[in-house]
């Protein structure tokens, strides 16, 4: 839709004389997907929501031309909020602290000179001239970051490990095959703030001793991968990718890979294998990535929100970055809100903010009156949050505590009309349909529970199945070789923690 309204832009601009004087830049996602398409005109700063192609000629014929603003395409809240420096007045944005994603819907992500000029490339530039390599990992431990992919393991230390195994030739991968259904935070990074990722990727080869970084991104991700692809060409031309970076001696330089969509190979050691152009399965740890990873190098993988906060750590200070957060959980995290929620969209909150001030304040609450019911987090890996838990704290220990998990930041909102056993159900038949098949627990065990919760949707439940699904989760959690067989049962035992009674609804219904 954006494509359209730009298109119709240039035309109107053109048949105006304008073309010259105005220019239509393209950004990345500005977060707020209820709102979109949003364009901002500069240099007053005027922010338009909802715009059409057919709002083009009135675009430029009214404000561009006569200088009047159009109310109608103004955001109420109830009155109109019109400039694009008063998104803090928004709800939507007001509990938000946009770190990460502080340059995306701000800069052209397919020019490097927008992103040089707010302080792009400066972290790099600081670490190549005044920092030795064990430096910059004691910053990154003392920021207290953890992977932002969903295990939460703390990257300094990840990086300590590749930094000191032993290996003349290391490589560092940025994981972007996000997979989670109804999750695009890290395709809005790569979107909006390419070169944020790509310096995190060069600071992160720098600390660990590597020269050459891969990311490993969904083919189903075409605008990203090309403007990554521009991104990297830009970074080479200015010498800030490739030999002797900032005259310090170190080269770095980064290749694409596209995945073909299996969600098995965000798992660390499948897309290892898929990386190596062997079949995208899970190999056994250990020997873990960091000592034998790609090509059976010591190979650091972060994921893209991970590697996006890097350079921001180097340039703030890891006390700035252990500022943000809880105390085990620091910095802020990046959701994508989707489901039954008013504001839709993309969003950014310091670790610690509740669901509630999540999905009520920033997400505008439930549509058409209903009532919330629970909150799907972490994807299929993640559990089902119930109301009783709205004020638990979001980070990753609290949400273990409660039988859900941070994931990579996906969060699917249910209302009272939805049926947590068909949540549930769905989650599984993603998982199973993912399920790679290299071991029993997970490629048979999954289809056996599948079975279980189709009957009873089917209204065909029988006694004990309750119990046969508790056990089966638990066997498959302990024994199956990788991430995605250990957490499938999640959904399955978090809407059984919580949501029993619908469970044993469907299955008396039928007696
Ligand atoms: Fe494959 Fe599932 Fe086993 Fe992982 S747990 S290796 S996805 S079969």
């Amino acid at each position: 839709a954006s494509e359209a309204v730009k298109k119709a832009l240039e035309e109107e601009l053109a048949r105006s004389q304008l073309a010259e004087q105005v220019k239509v830049i393209p950004t990345g996602c500005f977060g707020f997907c209820a709102m979109g398409p949003i364009m901002v005109v500069y240099p007053e700063g005027i922010m338009y929501c909802k715009v059409k192609p057919g709002d083009a000629r009135e675009i430029v014929e009214t404000h561009l031309i006569k200088g009047r603003v159009i109310e109608r395409l103004l955001y109420k809240d109830p009155v109109d909020k019109a400039r694009v420096s008063e998104l803090d007045d928004i709800d939507f944005f007001r509990h938000q602290r946009r770190e990460v994603l502080h340059n995306c819907g701000h800069i052209n992500p397919e020019d490097i000179r927008e992103y040089i000029a707010r302080d792009g490339y400066l972290a790099l530039g600081q670490v190549l001239t005044g920092y030795k390599p064990q430096e910059v990992i004691e910053m990154v431990k003392a920021s207290g970051l953890r992977g932002r992919g969903g295990g939460g393991f703390p990257t300094g230390r990840k990086w300590e490990f590749a930094a000191q195994a032993e290996g003349e030739e290391k490589f560092v991968v940025c994981n972007a095959d996000e997979g989670d259904p109804g999750a695009f935070m890290d395709r809005s990074i790569l979107e909006g703030d390419p070169h944020a990722v790509l310096e995190g990727m060069a600071i992160a080869g720098y600390a660990i001793g590597a020269s050459k970084g891969f990311v490993y991104i969904r083919a189903e991700y075409p605008i990203a991968v090309e403007r990554l692809n521009i991104a990297i060409k830009q970074a080479r031309e200015l010498g800030l990718l490739g030999k002797n970076l900032f005259a310090s001696g170190f080269d770095f330089d980064i290749e694409l890979r596209l995945g073909a969509g299996a969600f098995v190979c965000g798992e660390e050691t499948a897309l290892l294998n898929s990386i190596s152009g062997k079949r995208g399965e899970p190999r056994p740890r250990p020997p873990f990535p960091a000592v034998k990873g790609l090509f059976f190098k010591p190979t650091l993988i972060n994921n893209v929100e991970t590697l996006a906060n890097i350079p921001r750590i180097i340039l703030k200070g890891p006390e700035w970055f252990a500022g943000i957060g809880t105390e085990k959980s620091k910095g802020t995290k990046v959701f994508a809100i989707a489901g039954k929620v008013v504001n839709t969209g993309l969003i950014e909150v310091p670790m610690g903010t509740t669901l509630r001030t999540i999905i009520f304040e920033i997400g505008g609450g439930i549509p058409k009156g209903r009532k919330f019911k629970a909150a799907q987090i972490g994807g299929p890996s993640g559990g089902c949050v119930p109301e009783a838990h709205l004020d638990v704290p979001i980070d990753y220990d609290s949400l273990l505590e409660i039988g859900a998990m941070m994931g990579s930041g996906g969060l699917i909102v249910m209302d009272e009309s939805d049926c947590m056993v068909d949540i549930a159900r769905f989650f599984l038949e993603f998982t199973q349909d993912e399920s790679c098949g290299k071991c029993t627990p997970c490629r048979v065990g999954t289809k056996r529970m599948l079975e279980i919760l189709q009957r009873i949707t089917m209204g065909d439940g029988r006694e004990g199945d309750l119990d046969l699904l508790k056990s089966l989760a638990e066997d498959i959690k302990d024994t199956s070789l990788c991430g995605l067989g250990q957490t499938a049962p999640n959904p399955v035992l978090s809407t059984l923690r919580f949501f029993e009674d619908e469970y044993l609804a469907h299955i008396l219904e039928k007696r």
